[in-house]
């Protein structure tokens, strides 16, 4: 009888197996002024270690040098057992990348970011012994121009947190690289302050890992920084408001009492217990982040469906066995075996004035646009008809909505849904103690609604 209850209760189980929760603990290493940060880095290394998880380690470039400056093989060597990514060269001295970014455009923007930021990178690989793997931006200074140089730096995963662009809560793909960002509900950070809070961030957590279990498996983001061990105040705020004192002239961060600290390593501990105590639960690194999800587009819809799609919004499509970005289903229509492509440059503008384009010349239009995209691996900003023009999104609805066989093609208005996915919000979102007062950066939302043709949601494997 016992034996058959036993049965009856694996095979239950079994049924409502539920799908993983990957908790993504990271920490942002930054504070090259206080050494006590350093400390508290190699301790939360050991103490993660002990428990057996691993965590994502972001090291800034200067903080990377400073470790080897003062000669804390320890503390890297401790960890390199962890995941280490990238957190920007200099952090907070000025300017920092949205900063810099502000007033460039897609290819310039990249270049630039490329020229500052990839001596960090080198610096970390150099010193660590690989190559980061994942980015995210210091405070809230996110430029999109990033992805195309974090691609060519070799950093394929974009982890932090943001608001500039988000999709559900849940990983996503963006400018060719899968983003843990904007995770909304799914970002659970316990408070180091007040141990008395654990018990509501252990529910938080419960019910963020049983909505994911129930849809399939899906992400739990959790990041402290070390220095918030040991200091009770960010040591970068000497550069509050863009301002740039002089090395000499940095002031320490004022530092917690030993008990304090002790608490703080107490409330990770526990933390991360009471997660690993849930069977669904996996603690993992950014670089295992891509052999995690989908980069394959599955089995694909056929043409019809993403015409009808297409032709109503531009924006992804995801069905039971596949995740499609608007700029896949562009190709897709075009006849195109998809690619990852970069989002145009700028936005181009309709001036083709009738309403209707003979067939001949839109099969002309149709091979010069999968010719530009071929080419440069960029979406084009607008498609020829001769001399004059069709917005990329008004070309896009009018491509899915042609049936192929008429004489006449008639000309539609685009509906570029995946901008909403963009904010509109281009001060709040940038908002940093560190950024000048009333910074706000439109153009790089703008840049960014261009690039959303490549959204779409990550899929667990
Ligand atoms: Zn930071």
């Amino acid at each position: 009888m016992l034996r058959t209850l036993l049965v009856f209760l694996i095979c239950t189980a079994a049924l409502f197996a539920s799908g993983p929760v990957y908790v993504v603990l990271w920490f942002d290493t930054e504070d090259y002024m206080e050494p006590a940060a350093d400390d508290a880095a190699l301790r939360i290394a050991t103490d993660l270690e002990k428990l057996g998880v691993r965590a994502t380690f972001k090291v800034v470039g200067e903080k990377a040098r400073v470790l080897e400056t003062r000669g804390r093989r320890d503390v890297i060597r401790a960890l390199v057992h962890h995941d280490i990514g990238y957190h920007s060269n200099f952090h907070s001295i000025p300017p920092a990348p949205a900063v810099y970014l502000r007033e460039m455009g897609w290819l310039d923007g990249a270049a630039e970011f490329e020229r500052r930021e990839a001596p960090g990178a080198a610096d970390i690989r150099r010193i660590f012994g690989v190559t980061p793997s994942c980015y995210g931006q210091p405070g809230s200074s996110w430029g999109p121009q990033s992805y195309r140089a974090l691609l060519r730096m070799g950093i394929p995963v974009y982890l932090d947190e943001g608001a500039q662009v988000a999709l559900d809560e849940q990983p996503f793909w963006f400018g060719g690289m899968l983003h843990v960002f904007a995770m909304g509900r799914n970002l659970i950070r316990p408070s180091l302050n007040d141990e008395n809070q654990l018990s509501q961030t252990f529910a938080q957590f419960d019910r963020s890992a049983g909505e994911l279990e129930a849809r399939g498996g899906g992400v739990i983001s959790t990041y402290f920084h070390p220095t918030e061990f040991v200091t009770s105040a960010f040591w970068d705020l000497n550069f509050a408001k863009g301002a740039n004192p002089e090395r000499s002239q940095w002031r320490m961060p004022p530092r917690r009492t030993a008990e304090e600290s002790e608490r703080c390593y107490r409330i990770l501990v526990r933390y991360v217990e009471h997660a690993m105590a849930r069977p669904a639960v996996r603690f993992v690194t950014a670089r295992e982040l891509p052999g995690l999800y989908e980069s394959a587009l599955g089995r694909v819809p056929d043409r019809a469906a993403i015409a009808r799609h297409m032709a109503e919004r531009q924006t992804f499509l995801t069905t039971g066995e596949s995740s499609l970005s608007a700029a896949e289903m562009l190709q897709i229509l075009l006849g195109m075996e998809p690619q990852v492509v970069e989002g145009p440059v700028r936005r181009g503008a309709t001036n083709f004035r009738e309403s209707v384009i003979s067939r001949p010349a839109f099969e002309r239009a149709k091979a010069d646009a999968a010719g530009f995209i071929k080419a440069g691996r960029r979406l084009p900003a607008e498609v020829w008809i001769a001399d004059q023009t069709l917005s990329l999104a008004d070309f896009a609805a009018t491509l899915a909505a042609d049936d192929g066989v008429a004489s006449e093609v008639a000309v539609r208005k685009g509906n570029p849904e995946m901008e909403r996915y963009i904010t509109t919000d281009p001060s709040g979102t940038f908002n940093w103690p560190i950024h000048p007062d009333g910074f706000s950066a439109p153009s790089l939302l703008e840049i960014a609604r261009l690039q959303a043709w490549t959204l779409k949601p990550a899929r667990v494997k």
